[in-house]
Protein backbone atom coordinates (compact mmCIF):
# COMPACT_ATOMS: atom_id res chain seq x y z
CA UNK A 1 0.00 0.00 0.00
CA UNK A 2 1.30 3.43 -0.57
CA UNK A 3 -0.05 5.99 2.16
CA UNK A 4 -0.37 9.25 0.35
CA UNK A 5 -2.57 11.05 2.63
CA UNK A 6 -1.04 12.45 5.49
CA UNK A 7 -3.46 15.91 5.44
CA UNK A 8 -6.64 13.46 6.79
CA UNK A 9 -4.27 10.96 9.29
CA UNK A 10 -0.85 10.07 10.49
CA UNK A 11 0.81 7.29 11.12
CA UNK A 12 1.88 7.00 14.58
CA UNK A 13 5.59 6.67 14.90
CA UNK A 14 7.27 3.69 16.93
CA UNK A 15 8.81 6.77 19.17
CA UNK A 16 5.60 7.74 20.01
CA UNK A 17 3.59 4.44 20.54
CA UNK A 18 6.02 3.57 22.99
CA UNK A 19 6.34 6.83 24.64
CA UNK A 20 2.28 6.14 25.36
CA UNK A 21 2.88 2.82 26.71
CA UNK A 22 3.83 3.54 30.08
CA UNK A 23 1.06 5.59 30.57
CA UNK A 24 -1.07 2.36 29.61
CA UNK A 25 0.45 0.09 31.33
CA UNK A 26 2.08 1.49 34.94
CA UNK A 27 1.54 5.16 35.12
CA UNK A 28 -2.33 4.75 35.03
CA UNK A 29 -3.28 7.00 38.02
CA UNK A 30 -6.13 9.55 37.67
CA UNK A 31 -4.34 13.19 37.92
CA UNK A 32 -6.69 14.58 39.57
CA UNK A 33 -5.84 11.67 42.62
CA UNK A 34 -3.85 13.50 45.36
CA UNK A 35 -1.89 10.44 46.07
CA UNK A 36 1.24 10.25 44.71
CA UNK A 37 0.59 7.66 42.50
CA UNK A 38 -2.20 9.81 40.76
CA UNK A 39 0.81 12.88 41.20
CA UNK A 40 2.90 10.89 38.54
CA UNK A 41 0.33 11.43 36.08
CA UNK A 42 -0.76 14.62 36.88
CA UNK A 43 3.40 15.71 36.47
CA UNK A 44 4.15 14.02 33.27
CA UNK A 45 1.27 16.22 31.93
CA UNK A 46 2.87 18.98 33.27
CA UNK A 47 5.75 17.85 31.37
CA UNK A 48 4.72 17.66 28.49
CA UNK A 49 2.89 20.86 28.90
CA UNK A 50 5.42 22.65 28.85
CA UNK A 51 7.39 20.49 25.90
CA UNK A 52 4.50 21.51 23.77
CA UNK A 53 4.25 25.31 24.67
CA UNK A 54 8.07 25.29 24.22
CA UNK A 55 7.50 24.11 20.50
CA UNK A 56 5.22 26.89 19.03
CA UNK A 57 6.92 29.66 21.43
CA UNK A 58 4.13 29.83 24.34
CA UNK A 59 4.06 29.45 28.03
CA UNK A 60 2.78 25.96 29.76
CA UNK A 61 0.08 28.16 31.66
CA UNK A 62 -1.07 28.77 27.66
CA UNK A 63 -1.50 25.40 26.92
CA UNK A 64 -5.30 23.84 26.90
CA UNK A 65 -5.29 20.06 26.00
CA UNK A 66 -8.99 19.38 23.89
CA UNK A 67 -10.14 16.20 21.88
CA UNK A 68 -8.68 17.58 18.70
CA UNK A 69 -8.59 20.18 16.19
CA UNK A 70 -12.28 20.42 16.29
CA UNK A 71 -12.69 21.45 20.04
CA UNK A 72 -9.60 23.43 20.13
CA UNK A 73 -11.01 25.21 16.89
CA UNK A 74 -14.44 25.41 18.49
CA UNK A 75 -13.62 26.73 21.94
CA UNK A 76 -11.34 29.65 20.71
CA UNK A 77 -14.43 30.72 17.94
CA UNK A 78 -16.63 31.03 20.91
CA UNK A 79 -14.33 32.03 23.40
CA UNK A 80 -13.67 35.37 21.48
CA UNK A 81 -17.24 36.01 20.16
CA UNK A 82 -18.22 36.44 23.83
CA UNK A 83 -15.55 38.15 24.58
CA UNK A 84 -16.33 40.41 21.78
CA UNK A 85 -20.06 40.36 22.66
CA UNK A 86 -19.26 41.97 26.13
CA UNK A 87 -17.83 45.34 24.47
CA UNK A 88 -20.98 44.88 21.62
CA UNK A 89 -18.45 43.59 19.18
CA UNK A 90 -20.23 41.34 17.28
CA UNK A 91 -18.37 41.31 13.54
CA UNK A 92 -15.75 38.37 12.84
CA UNK A 93 -13.81 37.74 9.55
CA UNK A 94 -12.86 34.64 8.32
CA UNK A 95 -12.06 33.07 4.63
CA UNK A 96 -14.54 30.99 2.42
CA UNK A 97 -11.92 27.74 2.67
CA UNK A 98 -11.50 27.39 6.27
CA UNK A 99 -11.88 23.72 7.60
CA UNK A 100 -15.48 23.30 8.23
CA UNK A 101 -14.85 23.21 12.10
CA UNK A 102 -14.47 26.54 12.00
CA UNK A 103 -16.72 26.99 9.46
CA UNK A 104 -20.04 25.50 11.38
CA UNK A 105 -18.51 27.31 14.49
CA UNK A 106 -19.00 30.53 12.37
CA UNK A 107 -22.37 29.50 11.27
CA UNK A 108 -23.82 28.64 14.44
CA UNK A 109 -22.70 32.42 15.94
CA UNK A 110 -24.27 33.56 12.58
CA UNK A 111 -27.30 32.49 14.12
CA UNK A 112 -27.45 33.78 17.17
CA UNK A 113 -26.68 37.18 15.61
CA UNK A 114 -22.75 37.50 15.16
CA UNK A 115 -22.20 39.26 11.67
CA UNK A 116 -19.68 36.60 9.66
CA UNK A 117 -17.40 37.97 7.05
CA UNK A 118 -15.69 35.52 5.24
CA UNK A 119 -12.98 36.98 2.35
CA UNK A 120 -12.36 35.73 -0.97
CA UNK A 121 -9.85 33.95 -1.43
CA UNK A 122 -7.15 34.53 -3.90
CA UNK A 123 -6.97 32.10 -6.81
CA UNK A 124 -3.53 30.90 -5.72
CA UNK A 125 -4.97 29.85 -2.32
CA UNK A 126 -3.95 32.84 -0.32
CA UNK A 127 -5.16 35.58 1.49
CA UNK A 128 -3.32 39.27 1.75
CA UNK A 129 -2.53 41.03 4.90
CA UNK A 130 -4.38 43.84 3.50
CA UNK A 131 -7.68 42.56 2.74
CA UNK A 132 -7.91 41.72 6.09
CA UNK A 133 -6.73 45.22 7.22
CA UNK A 134 -9.37 46.55 4.99
CA UNK A 135 -11.99 44.73 6.61
CA UNK A 136 -11.66 45.54 10.33
CA UNK A 137 -14.27 47.45 11.71
CA UNK A 138 -14.77 49.14 14.94
CA UNK A 139 -16.94 46.28 16.23
CA UNK A 140 -14.50 43.63 14.62
CA UNK A 141 -14.38 40.85 17.52
CA UNK A 142 -12.23 37.76 15.45
CA UNK A 143 -10.36 37.56 13.13
CA UNK A 144 -10.01 33.64 12.16
CA UNK A 145 -7.73 32.57 9.15
CA UNK A 146 -6.08 29.64 9.29
CA UNK A 147 -2.77 28.78 8.90
CA UNK A 148 -2.31 26.06 5.93
CA UNK A 149 -5.32 24.93 4.35
CA UNK A 150 -6.04 21.25 4.24
CA UNK A 151 -6.96 20.57 0.72
CA UNK A 152 -4.56 22.77 -1.07
CA UNK A 153 -1.60 23.25 1.49
CA UNK A 154 -1.42 26.61 0.85
CA UNK A 155 0.80 28.96 3.73
CA UNK A 156 -1.32 32.19 4.76
CA UNK A 157 0.75 35.28 5.85
CA UNK A 158 0.21 34.78 9.50
CA UNK A 159 2.49 37.05 10.81
CA UNK A 160 1.85 40.03 8.78
CA UNK A 161 -2.24 39.05 9.79
CA UNK A 162 -0.91 38.74 13.26
CA UNK A 163 0.64 42.15 13.32
CA UNK A 164 -2.73 43.68 11.74
CA UNK A 165 -4.72 42.33 14.44
CA UNK A 166 -2.95 43.30 17.06
CA UNK A 167 -2.32 47.13 16.19
CA UNK A 168 -5.91 46.58 15.68
CA UNK A 169 -6.64 45.21 19.30
CA UNK A 170 -8.88 42.65 17.60
CA UNK A 171 -8.13 38.93 18.60
CA UNK A 172 -6.25 36.63 16.24
CA UNK A 173 -6.95 32.95 15.76
CA UNK A 174 -5.42 30.49 13.64
CA UNK A 175 -6.32 26.71 12.83
CA UNK A 176 -2.56 25.65 12.88
CA UNK A 177 -3.75 21.73 12.53
CA UNK A 178 -1.70 21.63 9.17
CA UNK A 179 0.98 24.11 10.05
CA UNK A 180 2.01 22.31 13.34
CA UNK A 181 5.15 19.85 13.38
CA UNK A 182 5.23 20.88 9.61
CA UNK A 183 6.14 24.75 9.96
CA UNK A 184 7.60 26.83 12.26
CA UNK A 185 5.38 28.49 14.81
CA UNK A 186 6.07 31.02 17.31
CA UNK A 187 3.17 32.71 18.78
CA UNK A 188 4.57 35.67 20.15
CA UNK A 189 6.82 36.57 17.38
CA UNK A 190 3.75 36.27 14.84
CA UNK A 191 1.10 37.71 17.54
CA UNK A 192 -1.32 35.07 17.50
CA UNK A 193 -3.88 35.12 20.57
CA UNK A 194 -5.40 31.62 19.49
CA UNK A 195 -4.32 28.51 18.34
CA UNK A 196 -5.33 25.10 17.56
CA UNK A 197 -3.40 21.94 16.80
CA UNK A 198 -4.14 18.20 16.40
CA UNK A 199 -1.54 15.23 17.22
CA UNK A 200 -2.55 12.77 14.54
CA UNK A 201 -1.75 15.19 11.87
CA UNK A 202 1.96 14.92 12.97
CA UNK A 203 2.52 11.27 13.92
CA UNK A 204 0.61 11.57 17.33
CA UNK A 205 -2.84 9.70 18.48
CA UNK A 206 -5.95 10.83 17.08
CA UNK A 207 -8.51 12.60 19.75
CA UNK A 208 -6.09 14.98 21.43
CA UNK A 209 -5.55 18.34 20.26
CA UNK A 210 -4.62 21.58 22.17
CA UNK A 211 -5.36 25.35 22.32
CA UNK A 212 -3.17 27.72 22.80
CA UNK A 213 -4.43 30.78 24.52
CA UNK A 214 -2.52 33.75 24.97
CA UNK A 215 -2.43 34.92 28.69
CA UNK A 216 -5.33 37.20 29.48
CA UNK A 217 -7.95 35.61 26.81
CA UNK A 218 -10.72 34.35 29.00
CA UNK A 219 -11.81 31.12 27.32
CA UNK A 220 -15.72 29.93 27.28
CA UNK A 221 -15.77 26.15 28.31
CA UNK A 222 -17.26 24.08 25.57
CA UNK A 223 -17.26 20.95 27.63
CA UNK A 224 -17.70 21.51 31.34
CA UNK A 225 -17.03 19.12 34.25
CA UNK A 226 -13.83 19.22 36.51
CA UNK A 227 -11.54 22.26 37.22
CA UNK A 228 -9.22 19.60 35.00
CA UNK A 229 -6.92 22.56 32.54
CA UNK A 230 -7.55 25.18 35.17
CA UNK A 231 -11.66 25.06 34.77
CA UNK A 232 -11.73 25.28 31.45
CA UNK A 233 -11.76 22.10 29.72
CA UNK A 234 -13.86 19.22 32.27
CA UNK A 235 -13.46 16.01 31.79
CA UNK A 236 -10.18 12.99 32.98
CA UNK A 237 -7.39 13.82 31.35
CA UNK A 238 -6.29 11.35 27.97
CA UNK A 239 -2.71 10.99 29.63
CA UNK A 240 -1.06 8.57 27.22
CA UNK A 241 -2.27 10.30 24.05
CA UNK A 242 -1.16 13.84 25.80
CA UNK A 243 2.29 12.03 26.38
CA UNK A 244 2.11 10.82 22.71
CA UNK A 245 1.35 14.23 21.46
CA UNK A 246 4.06 16.27 23.34
CA UNK A 247 6.61 13.20 22.36
CA UNK A 248 5.38 13.88 18.11
CA UNK A 249 5.22 17.14 18.03
CA UNK A 250 8.83 17.20 19.69
CA UNK A 251 10.23 14.84 17.37
CA UNK A 252 8.46 16.72 14.14
CA UNK A 253 9.88 20.17 15.10
CA UNK A 254 13.37 18.60 15.67
CA UNK A 255 13.38 17.03 12.62
CA UNK A 256 10.89 20.37 10.40
CA UNK A 257 14.19 20.81 8.34
CA UNK A 258 15.61 17.37 7.23
CA UNK A 259 12.08 16.39 6.99
CA UNK A 260 10.23 19.78 5.06
CA UNK A 261 13.84 19.83 2.64
CA UNK A 262 12.92 15.65 1.64
CA UNK A 263 9.26 16.49 1.15
CA UNK A 264 10.16 19.22 -1.02
CA UNK A 265 12.15 17.02 -3.65
CA UNK A 266 9.01 14.76 -3.55
CA UNK A 267 6.49 17.22 -4.30
CA UNK A 268 8.20 18.87 -6.99
CA UNK A 269 9.03 15.21 -8.81
CA UNK A 270 5.26 14.25 -8.16
CA UNK A 271 4.05 18.18 -9.34
CA UNK A 272 6.24 17.42 -12.78
CA UNK A 273 4.57 14.06 -13.34
CA UNK A 274 1.30 14.97 -13.19
CA UNK A 275 1.42 17.97 -14.90
CA UNK A 276 2.50 15.92 -17.80
CA UNK A 277 -0.81 14.23 -18.10
CA UNK A 278 -3.00 16.63 -20.81
CA UNK A 279 -5.61 18.64 -19.35
CA UNK A 280 -4.38 18.93 -15.45
CA UNK A 281 -4.36 21.68 -13.16
CA UNK A 282 -2.03 22.14 -10.07
CA UNK A 283 -4.55 23.79 -7.46
CA UNK A 284 -2.93 26.85 -4.84
CA UNK A 285 0.35 28.38 -5.13
CA UNK A 286 3.19 26.11 -6.62
CA UNK A 287 5.57 27.35 -4.01
CA UNK A 288 3.60 29.06 -0.89
CA UNK A 289 2.41 25.14 0.23
CA UNK A 290 2.90 22.73 2.27
CA UNK A 291 5.90 20.77 1.61
CA UNK A 292 3.76 17.41 1.36
CA UNK A 293 0.96 19.08 -0.42
CA UNK A 294 -0.51 17.69 -4.31
CA UNK A 295 -3.04 18.75 -5.41
CA UNK A 296 -4.97 18.57 -9.13
CA UNK A 297 -7.48 19.12 -11.34
CA UNK A 298 -8.00 16.98 -14.36
CA UNK A 299 -10.35 17.80 -16.35
CA UNK A 300 -13.08 16.01 -17.52
CA UNK A 301 -12.51 13.44 -14.90
CA UNK A 302 -14.78 12.66 -11.86
CA UNK A 303 -12.59 12.98 -8.08
CA UNK A 304 -14.55 9.93 -6.81
CA UNK A 305 -13.96 7.41 -9.91
CA UNK A 306 -9.96 8.25 -9.67
CA UNK A 307 -9.93 7.61 -5.49
CA UNK A 308 -11.57 4.05 -6.21
CA UNK A 309 -9.33 2.87 -8.93
CA UNK A 310 -6.53 4.19 -6.92
CA UNK A 311 -7.42 2.26 -4.61
CA UNK A 312 -7.44 -0.84 -6.79
CA UNK A 313 -4.02 -0.29 -7.46
CA UNK A 314 -3.09 0.14 -3.70
CA UNK A 315 -3.02 3.66 -3.25
CA UNK A 316 -4.54 5.97 -0.63
CA UNK A 317 -5.19 9.43 -1.93
CA UNK A 318 -8.35 11.52 -1.19
CA UNK A 319 -10.69 14.30 -3.40
CA UNK A 320 -11.81 17.59 -2.90
CA UNK A 321 -15.28 16.72 -3.85
CA UNK A 322 -17.36 13.67 -2.03
CA UNK A 323 -19.97 12.00 -4.61
CA UNK A 324 -22.59 10.74 -2.67
CA UNK A 325 -25.55 8.64 -3.76
CA UNK A 326 -25.52 10.35 -6.95
CA UNK A 327 -25.53 14.43 -5.68
CA UNK A 328 -21.72 15.88 -6.33
CA UNK A 329 -20.86 17.81 -3.09
CA UNK A 330 -17.91 20.14 -4.52
CA UNK A 331 -15.28 21.30 -2.44
CA UNK A 332 -15.55 24.51 -0.66
CA UNK A 333 -11.70 24.96 -0.68
CA UNK A 334 -12.32 24.84 -4.70
CA UNK A 335 -15.10 27.07 -5.18
CA UNK A 336 -13.25 30.00 -2.90
CA UNK A 337 -10.34 29.53 -5.09
CA UNK A 338 -12.62 29.77 -8.06
CA UNK A 339 -11.93 26.57 -9.71
CA UNK A 340 -15.94 26.49 -11.40
CA UNK A 341 -15.25 24.03 -14.31
CA UNK A 342 -12.76 21.75 -13.11
CA UNK A 343 -14.47 21.36 -9.72
CA UNK A 344 -17.25 19.96 -10.97
CA UNK A 345 -15.38 17.03 -12.05
CA UNK A 346 -13.55 16.71 -8.59
CA UNK A 347 -9.72 16.72 -7.95
CA UNK A 348 -7.42 14.84 -6.49
CA UNK A 349 -5.16 15.60 -2.90
CA UNK A 350 -2.03 13.66 -2.47
CA UNK A 351 -0.56 14.19 1.08
CA UNK A 352 2.93 13.12 1.35
CA UNK A 353 5.01 12.48 4.43
CA UNK A 354 8.71 12.21 5.47
CA UNK A 355 8.22 8.18 5.04
CA UNK A 356 6.97 8.40 1.29
CA UNK A 357 9.57 6.88 -1.03
CA UNK A 358 11.07 8.85 -4.41
CA UNK A 359 9.63 5.27 -5.92
CA UNK A 360 6.49 5.42 -4.37
CA UNK A 361 5.83 9.15 -5.95
CA UNK A 362 6.84 7.73 -9.38
CA UNK A 363 4.66 4.49 -9.26
CA UNK A 364 1.46 7.19 -8.34
CA UNK A 365 2.53 9.42 -11.09
CA UNK A 366 2.24 5.95 -13.25
CA UNK A 367 -1.47 4.74 -11.41
CA UNK A 368 -2.65 8.33 -11.98
CA UNK A 369 -1.87 9.10 -15.06
CA UNK A 370 -3.44 5.07 -15.85
CA UNK A 371 -6.70 5.91 -14.52
CA UNK A 372 -7.10 9.59 -15.97
CA UNK A 373 -6.52 8.12 -19.69
CA UNK A 374 -8.78 5.35 -18.56
CA UNK A 375 -11.47 7.05 -17.50
CA UNK A 376 -11.08 9.48 -20.34
CA UNK A 377 -11.56 6.51 -22.84
CA UNK A 378 -14.44 5.35 -21.41
CA UNK A 379 -16.42 8.76 -21.03
CA UNK A 380 -18.71 9.71 -24.10
CA UNK A 381 -18.46 13.58 -23.06
CA UNK A 382 -14.65 13.84 -23.41
CA UNK A 383 -15.04 12.37 -26.60
CA UNK A 384 -17.48 15.53 -27.49
CA UNK A 385 -15.08 17.54 -25.90
CA UNK A 386 -12.00 16.23 -28.13
CA UNK A 387 -14.29 17.03 -31.61
CA UNK A 388 -14.95 20.28 -30.49
CA UNK A 389 -18.59 19.79 -29.64
CA UNK A 390 -18.10 20.57 -25.78
CA UNK A 391 -16.01 23.16 -23.84
CA UNK A 392 -15.98 21.14 -20.86
CA UNK A 393 -17.38 18.23 -19.17
CA UNK A 394 -19.36 17.84 -16.34
CA UNK A 395 -19.62 14.50 -14.94
CA UNK A 396 -23.26 12.73 -14.94
C1 LIG B 1 -7.85 17.74 10.65
C2 LIG B 1 -8.15 19.16 10.76
C3 LIG B 1 -8.99 19.65 11.77
C4 LIG B 1 -9.70 18.74 12.74
O1 LIG B 1 -8.83 18.14 13.65
P1 LIG B 1 -9.34 16.85 14.47
O2 LIG B 1 -8.27 16.60 15.47
O3 LIG B 1 -9.49 15.75 13.49
O4 LIG B 1 -10.63 17.24 15.12
C5 LIG B 1 -9.19 21.01 11.85
N1 LIG B 1 -8.61 21.86 11.00
C6 LIG B 1 -7.80 21.44 10.01
C7 LIG B 1 -7.15 22.43 9.10
C8 LIG B 1 -7.54 20.07 9.85
O5 LIG B 1 -6.75 19.66 8.87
Amino acid sequence: MIYADNAATTQMSEKVIKAMLPYMEKIWGNPSSLYSFGQESKDSISFAREQIAGCIGATAAEIYFTSGGSEADNQAIISAAKIGAKKNKRHIISTAFEHHAVLHTLDKLKREGFEIELLDVHENGIITPEQVKNAIREDTALVTIMYANNEIGTIQPIAEIGEICRAAKVIFHTDAVQAAGHLPIDVKAQNIDLLSISAHKFHGPKGIGALYARKGIQLVNIIEGGAQERGKRGGTENVPAIMGMATALLDACANMAENNSKLLELRQKLIDGLNKIPHSTLNGDAEKRLPGNVNFCFEGIEGEALLLHLDDKGICASSGSACTSGSLDPSHVLLAIGRQHEIAHGSLRLTLCENNTAAEVEKIIVAVGEVVEYLRSISPLWKDKLIGKREFVLPE
